[in-house]
């Protein structure tokens, strides 16, 4: 018995107007149906942008402290649900169980970090210039906003936009990614169990192509936070403009990882694995480039290839698996055919195949490309799966000169003991995120989250940022 989901709407469980539905394919196990949910229409989005428009009267004006003790209640819960959700991220989206349970405690952590950071938010008064009038900013809520998440991380990114959105006053229409509309209903359920006023949050399920205008073009929606790929991006920012919608853009990368010779190896290995290929490599700050100092490339693509023959590709349900599926039948076309073109370009591939894997599902083992140059596809495309693209370089010069070759700039690292070439990096490097030792994917609630040049657009996610996205600063004098 196949379950059919619905959208959550102005606090109710509603079947779509179109009476259509779709089906969720479980990528390890091809043909595979998860359930049904709704292939929503226009109509449903306009009925969710009203909901929300109501609940906005109300829920702008519950305090801080309430809206705290809601959310307070959605992390509890989501807590509680550790075990099921991540199995539920791990059936639709492919990636290991821990993967998913490391998605759902990162989730925690933000939330938590945004649920005390927002009390902090609002304390900005002060006394004007002019002795008899004082002065403050006051934050107040946008209205409504869109929130439009990837399949990639199909709980956290939802939380990380949403979680801020309803702190500070907003109300929401989220609408998941179609490879995994399971995680958001579910999120909408937990919701609910939270007891959030109707309207307040609402999900809608069904494809972007065919709903994503009308959740960014409606005058009634101030504010846009979207996360995929810098194709939608571009085209949602355009959209936004007619009306100046605000945009909150987190998109594609090509990160670098840069490794000078006096590197840790074996330090430099793990990261390049856990953030070559944690979550098949499909993560926006995944290292997709690795750029070697001459010296040690010989022997850290020996042990860069052993690494890769040891992971055991696999269903993420299995405890033995290092690597589930990548995300669907779609996903994995791509990522075979941009392999295909980087064999056809002529970058040598060390590491990868298609031998050692089951045909039940998506699989694709760790790739890695050397003699990659700055003109390849390879090099410059946004691959989002299991491959490494290997470069080599004299100086460091050379090296950033390389890693900046890119309209991408989300994430980027270096490994190397000399204070100097990271000062050098750092300064250098055209990315949102720079680590030192510390690999691309890593990332904290206090810090900023977002990328610069075509890697995103808007106030970065987390931080204070992630809150101010969100409000409108009033400029108040009062005599
Ligand atoms: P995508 O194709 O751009 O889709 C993202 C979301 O947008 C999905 O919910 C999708 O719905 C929806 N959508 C599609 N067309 C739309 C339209 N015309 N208007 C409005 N919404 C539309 O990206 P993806 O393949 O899911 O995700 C992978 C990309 O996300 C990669 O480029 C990755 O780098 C990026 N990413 C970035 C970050 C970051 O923080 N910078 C984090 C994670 C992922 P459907 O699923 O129904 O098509
Ligand atoms: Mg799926």
């Amino acid at each position: 018995m196949i379950e059919t989901f619905k959208n959550f709407v102005g606090g109710q469980w509603k079947a779509s107007k179109t009476g259509k539905t779709f089906e969720n394919e479980n990528p390890a196990s091809k043909g595979s149906n998860l359930g049904f949910f709704q292939s929503s229409g226009a109509d449903d989005i306009d009925e969710a942008i009203g909901e929300a428009e109501i609940a906005f009267r109300t829920w702008r004006r519950t305090t801080v402290a309430e809206r705290q003790q809601y959310v307070s209640e959605f992390l509890r819960l989501l807590k509680e649900s550790r075990e099921e959700l991540s199995r539920i991220v791990t059936l639709e989206n492919g990636k290991t169980l821990r993967e998913s349970r490391a998605e759902v405690d990162s989730a925690l952590v933000e939330g938590n970090y945004h649920l005390t950071q927002v009390s902090a938010f609002y304390g900005h008064t002060g006394p004007g210039a002019a002795r008899d009038i004082t002065t403050w900013v006051q934050y107040e809520p946008l209205g409504l906003v869109s929130v439009i998440s990837p399949w990639n991380f199909p709980m956290n990114v939802m939380c990380r936009k949403t979680l801020p959105a309803l702190l500070t006053g907003n109300t929401v229409v989220f609408k998941p990614a179609s490879f995994t509309p399971w995680s958001g209903i579910f999120m909408a359920s937990l919701f609910e169990r939270a007891g959030l006023p109707a309207g307040v949050f609402n999900c809608v399920t069904g494809l972007g192509s065919s709903i994503g205008n009308r959740i960014v073009e409606d005058p009634r929606v101030r504010a846009i936070s979207f996360t995929g790929s810098t194709a939608v991006g571009k085209k949602i920012q355009a959209q936004a403009a007619a009306n100046l919608t605000r945009t909150q853009l987190e998109l594609g990368g090509k990160n670098a990882l840069i490794v000078m010779a006096d590197a840790d190896l074996d330090a430099t290995l793990d990261a390049a694995v856990t953030a070559g290929f944690s979550n098949a490599g499909q993560w926006c700050t995944s290292t997709s480039r690795i750029l070697l100092q001459r010296p040690i490339a010989k022997s850290f693509l020996e042990r860069l290839v052993a690494r890769c023959e040891q992971m055991n590709v696999g269903d993420g349900l299995l405890d033995a698996t290092h690597m589930g599926p990548v995300a669907g039948p779609q996903q994995y076309e791509d990522i075979r055919n941009a392999i295909c073109r980087a064999q056809t370009d002529g970058a040598q591939m060390i590491a990868g195949g298609d031998a050692r894997v089951s045909e039940d599902g998506y699989f694709i083992r760790p790739t890695v490309f050397t003699g990659v140059r700055c003109d390849m596809e390879l090099f410059r495309e946004e691959i989002f799966g299991p491959v490494l693209a290997i470069s080599e370089f004299d100086s460091l010069d050379d090296a950033l000169k390389a890693a900046n070759d890119s309209i991408y700039g989300l994430s980027s690292a270096i490994y190397t003991s000399d204070l100097r070439a990271a000062r050098k990096y750092i300064d250098g490097i055209e990315a949102g995120l720079a680590h030192v030792n510390v690999h691309t994917g890593y990332k904290e609630p206090s810090m900023p989250f977002g990328g610069v040049k075509q890697s995103g657009a808007g106030l970065p996610e987390n931080s204070e940022s992630g809150l101010e996205a969100f409000v409108n600063r009033k400029a108040v004098y009062l005599r």
